[in-house]
């Protein structure tokens, strides 16, 4: 598993017998934070005396593809300086946690060898003066360290160092280009290869069409009763559902063999294939994989860190396309879809697999799975390119039970109230020139995706 690595800023002035009580301090919070971590493990990896030190630990640090971050605590003073080279390395996160050894201070006891060694108030300051001065992004997290408060901002950032991470290495596959003529799909891969590690690579859909020729019956078979057991058959077409699951082996098998997380098809470069990839697209995203439609490459991007933030949080995150609103008075409220392929996560109601014509694309009738969407609190959040770097838009949104049925609507659908209220919500998303792809998390709030932006220094707008 993961892990963050914690440091205790310290130095030799005290004397051996107060940094023997610093190290046994330092080891006791790092295991109970380990404890109380999920997401990673956090790792106690010495008490830091000197620049030396420091710079030694953190190219360590920098090395280690386990480690996702740094946790630093100065527990008695340790003079900053002593830290600017090592900061100038540092390839990670960072957390300052500014806690104590000690919740209450011990009144009758209380010395100056007491005072010397539990300085935190005193010490952290100095460091967190020089991040300041070097301009370090990082999390500043207050309080004594057992409070639930503490460690569940420490989780939080836990879960954004794990997404840093993961986005540094992330690959994502595009099946084709970007639709024809469309312009916000569109972006600066280098720079954001550059700025968010995003390694993205084109393909022709003739080599998806080999994979697919080659999946057997016998996988196939095993694949489509899998998926009879968690989805419910709605249809008599099963011929178009199986050409559906030969697509879902053949995508996972392709995107596996070179290790992309995220992926992008176009409805317009389909040749030799029979249908759009629907549902089998829908299978992949339940299995955590990013997709963009219409090679929108920054979505699918975007959609995998996102669901590698939420990874163990409650709720669902997925990719979704503002469709069509109801603009009812004072009760505006936005239909979320897309042709076929919306996330099953999202799915109140039991998915059920249809097949029906798709009057773009000009394919045979595609499978998909059917459902009502979710509710709850959520965010909706898109990645635009401003041609001169990347913006990243976060509306605050709520997701609601559609107001009544919709029999006629072949495709999974969610509902969602814009805040603080439609015409101010969606004026600000048009006017921070928002995408209408988008990927809506009710695991993430607007706060992760501003840490998410502020580590790889992209603008952020928080709509609310
Ligand atoms: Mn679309």
């Amino acid at each position: 598993m993961k892990y963050a690595a914690f440091l205790t800023g310290s130095q030799y002035l005290y004397g051996g017998e107060a940094l023997e009580a610093v190290a046994a301090d330092s080891v006791r919070i790092a295991e109970y934070l380990d404890k109380a971590a999920c997401g990673a493990r956090v790792k106690f990896k010495g008490v830091m005396k000197t620049s030396d030190e420091i710079v030694a630990t953190v190219k360590q640090i920098n090395s280690d593809d386990d480690c996702i971050g740094v946790i630093v605590w100065c527990h008695t003073f340790s003079p900053a300086k002593m830290w600017i080279n090592g900061l100038k390395l540092l390839q990670k996160p960072l957390l300052h946690l500014h806690t104590q050894a000690n919740r209450e201070l011990p009144y009758d006891e209380i010395d100056m060898d007491f005072m010397n060694l539990n300085q935190a108030a005193h010490g952290d300051r100095e460091f967190a003066y020089i991040l300041t001065r070097m301009g370090i992004v990082r999390k500043s997290v207050v309080g004594y360290y057992e409070e639930e408060d503490t460690v569940k901002e420490i989780n939080l950032w836990l879960d954004l160092a794990r997404a840093y991470d993961y986005s540094s290495k992330l690959k994502i596959c595009r099946f084709g280009d970007n639709m024809r003529d469309v312009a916000v799909t569109e972006g600066d891969k280098v720079e954001a290869h550059i700025r968010l590690g995003w390694q993205t690579d084109y393909y022709g859909i003739g080599d998806l069409k080999e994979e697919i020729a080659a999946v057997s019956g016998k996988e196939s078979e095993a694949l489509y009763s899998e998926t009879l057991k968690r989805y419910e058959l709605n249809t008599d077409n099963v011929a178009a559902v199986k050409e559906q699951i030969k697509y879902a082996i053949a995508l996972r098998r392709f995107l596996d063999r070179a290790g992309y997380k995220a992926f992008t098809t176009n409805f317009q470069d389909l040749h030799g294939l029979r249908q759009l990839p629907g549902m089998a697209v829908q299978l992949l995203m339940a299995d955590g994989y990013g997709f963009g439609a219409e090679g929108d490459w920054k979505i699918a991007a975007l959609g995998a860190v996102m669901r590698e933030m939420a990874k163990y949080r409650k709720g669902s995150t997925a990719f979704m396309e503002d469709y069509t609103y109801d603009l009812t008075h004072g009760r505006e409220l936005v239909l979320g879809a897309h042709m076929l392929e919306v996330c099953p996560t999202m799915a109140a109601t039991r998915p059920k697999i249809e097949v029906h014509p798709l009057g773009i694309g000009g394919k045979e009738p595609p499978a998909r799975l059917v459902f009502d969407g979710i509710c709850g609190d959520a965010v909706a959040v898109c990645m635009t390119d401003t041609g001169s770097g990347f913006r990243l838009i976060c509306a605050e949104i709520e997701l609601v039970k559609q107001p009544l049925p919709m029999p006629k609507l072949p495709v999974a659908r969610v509902m969602w109230r814009i805040k603080p209220d439609f015409k101010s919500g969606v004026r600000a998303w048009l006017e921070a020139g928002g995408a209408h792809h988008t990927v809506v998390s009710t695991a993430l709030t607007a706060s992760d995706m501003e840490a998410f932006a502020a580590l790889h220094g992209i603008e952020f707008v928080h709509i609310g």
